[in-house]
Formats: C-alpha cells, structure tokens, sequence
C-alpha cells in the first residue's frame, strides 16, 4: 500500500494532536517539525503525547513517520556561532526524533551565504559530521533534502548532495529526501524524463539513499530556482507527473509527504488539499469521498468543457499571465482562486458546498477524466 501523508502540526498535544489530523485527511504516514521550524525554542520531551499518539496511528495503520528539521538552522554557514548552533540544535533535535521512534529527520543542507558552493559543501560535511558523532547512541538518519536552488542554497543537483555524502564518515547515516518541486525548480525534467531523472540520480548518488519523498507541484517553471509549492494539479509539474512519481516502482515503500499550500479567499478560510490529494494519488477518492463528490466534478468537467477551459492550459496560462508584474496587479488571483471563482459565478455545483469541498472538487478536476472512467 502506498504510504502518503501531508505535514501535520505538532503543536499542543504534540503526537496526538499530528496524529489525529493525518488521520482526519486519511493518511498512512505524516511529517512533523518538533516545533516551530523557524527557531530553535522546543517544549520538554515528556510534553510530547508520544504514547497517546503512537496509541492513535496503530488504530489508524500509521507506521513509520518523518520528521524536518527547523529550516533556520544552517550548517553551511562560515560564522562560528551560527554553525555551532546548527550542530548542536541538530544533535538535539536527532535525540528528540529517536526518543519518538522516527528513523529520518529531513534536513535542508545548507546555504553557502557570502562563500561558494565548493565552501559550503566542505562545511556541511563538516558539520555533520560533528552532528553525527555526537549522536552515534541514537537510531536516527539524516535525510539530505534536494533543493530548488534559490539563493545560495546547496543540494540543488545530485553531484552537490553526493559531494557531501562522501565528505562524510557515517555516511551510512545519510538518506535523502527527494523533494518534487524541488527537483523541477532546479531544472530536472520529472515531466516528460522521469525515468531519465532517477537512473542518473541512481548513479550520483545511489536510490537506496532515497528515504522520503517531499510532493509538491510548483508555481514556476522547471529551472527557475524558486522553491514556491503548490497544490497538485495546480502546478507546473501537474497532476499526471506527480501521480507517475508517487506510483513509480523505483520508488515504491517510502513516505510520500505532501507539503502543498493551503487553499482560500482569505487566510480564515485556508483550508489544505491534502485529504483529496492522499485520496487521488492513492486511488481511492470513490471510498474517501462517496459516489456524489465524483457526480459534483463530473459537473466540473461538463462547465468548464463547454468553455472550452482544459485544466493544464489554464493552470500554466494563469502562472504565465502572473509573471507579469502589471497583469499580476490587476488580477493577483492563483489558478485555483480563479477556478474558485468561475465555479461560484457559474453556480457549477450543488449549493450549499464549503469553500473546501469546492476546492477539492476543482482539485479532483485537475486529475483528469479518467478518474471518473477508473472508479
Ligand atoms: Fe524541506
Ligand atoms: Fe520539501
Ligand atoms: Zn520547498
């Protein structure tokens, strides 16, 4: 069975409360940050409800689960002081992770600030190095995440993060963490050579090292070094790619972590799409979500057919048209606001829906027909 979840929140009642919400979108697995990823403030380890939530995922069928690492520390960094927080905040963090009983904590590698990519690289390796002799008692790998490349980020190609890996002595404590926006931002074509893609990071870097797999779709084209995620269909990379990516053979057994924006007209209303995306990719939108939801994008495919509007044409040309600083200030909306919009004003649905179901109708939409043929 495929093993996909989203990232949930971890704050409250810690693993309870992520547990309870990866179940409410269905998922078999989740991400967690241990706390806020932007600093390094953490609640004490026995606040955590780690049996309560381990109780919940057996009763849900949740195995293993997958932790990030804050995204602000930063083990490239040439300043004594910011490396050696780095370091000791990740040695930290890894004895949180273990003490939960997670196997990976996904990490940024760093970013080489006013050096270069050559630096950056010999520090990093450096680093971990540091973090991982410290941590030899623990249970926990470091998961190496690919990076889009914006700034002077490193991981943004395979050579980068195999550099590292063989910078470093307990290496066999290094996994990697594909992320798909990620990839695409930085110029892999996972559209139309997905095959070509993961046989040449096989032979950089060696797909046993792939532990986790971050899925996202993107907001800019492949290769503009971003790292702006969006829902799935709603991308550049498209339902199809990702859902080929999710389903790939070589890829098969690792968590599948959807780290996809919340959608609504307002930040009150913001709801994710993860429970309709677990569901799509998986396969079982029919079970998850009843004959009528499918009935309500047949509806979709019939209104937005007589316009002639495709779902690939008009996600891409909306993102082409926002590039435009002009055209982006006199209609900021997103392809799926405006989606939103065209569904409302047309009254394309029952009434009565929740801006949310709305939208996981359009997102179920961008799946294509066929979803209506496979159930
Ligand atoms: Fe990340
Ligand atoms: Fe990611
Ligand atoms: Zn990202």
């Amino acid at each position: 069975m495929l093993k996909i979840g989203s990232h949930v929140s971890f704050s409250d009642k810690g693993l309870q409360t992520a547990a309870k919400e990866a179940i409410s979108y269905g998922s078999s697995t989740f991400m967690i940050y241990t706390g806020a990823p932007q600093n390094t403030r953490r609640k004490p380890i026995d606040s955590l409800y780690i049996e309560e939530g381990k109780q919940l995922m057996e009763e849900a069928g949740i195995g293993e689960i997958v932790v990030h690492a804050p995204y602000i520390v930063n083990l490239g960094s040439y300043k004594p002081d910011t490396f050696e927080l780095a370091v000791g905040f990740l040695q930290e963090e890894i004895r949180r992770t273990d003490y939960i009983g997670v196997r990976n904590i996904v990490l940024h590698p760093g970013a080489y600030t006013d050096k270069d990519a050559e630096y950056g690289i010999a520090r990093i390796a450096e680093g971990l190095n540091e973090v991982l002799a410290g941590t030899k008692e623990t249970n926990v790998n470091i998961a190496l995440e690919t990076m889009a490349g914006k700034g002077t980020e490193i991981g943004r190609s395979f050579e980068e993060i195999a550099a590292i890996i063989d910078k470093v002595q307990d290496n066999h404590r290094l996994t990697v963490c594909m992320d798909t926006c990620h990839m695409h931002d930085a110029g892999y074509d996972l559209i139309n050579d997905l095959d070509g893609v993961l046989a040449e990071f096989d032979r950089i870097v060696g797909l046993d090292r792939v532990a986790v797999v971050h899925v996202n779709d993107s907001k800019n084209p492949r290769g503009a070094g971003k790292d702006r995620h969006a829902p799935i269909g709603s991308g550049w990379l498209g339902h199809e790619a990702v859902s080929r990516i999710v389903n790939h053979e070589l890829l098969k057994g690792r968590p599948f972590i959807l780290e996809t924006p919340w959608i609504g007209k307002e930040d009150k209303t913001e709801r994710p799409m993860y429970e309709a995306e677990i569901a799509l990719l998986s396969g079982n939108t029919l079970q998850r979500f009843g004959e009528p939801f499918l009935e309500d994008v047949e509806r979709l495919h019939h209104f937005f057919g007589k316009q002639e509007i495709d779902p690939v044409i008009f996600v891409l040309g909306t993102w082409e048209q926002l590039k435009d600083a002009k055209a982006k200030k006199a209609d900021p909306r997103e392809p799926m606001e405006r989606l939103f919009d065209l569904v409302m004003a047309g009254e394309a649905l029952p009434s009565g829906l929740t801006e949310e179901q709305v939208n996981q109708r359009i997102t179920a939409w961008f799946a294509g027909k066929q979803l209506l043929a496979n159930v």
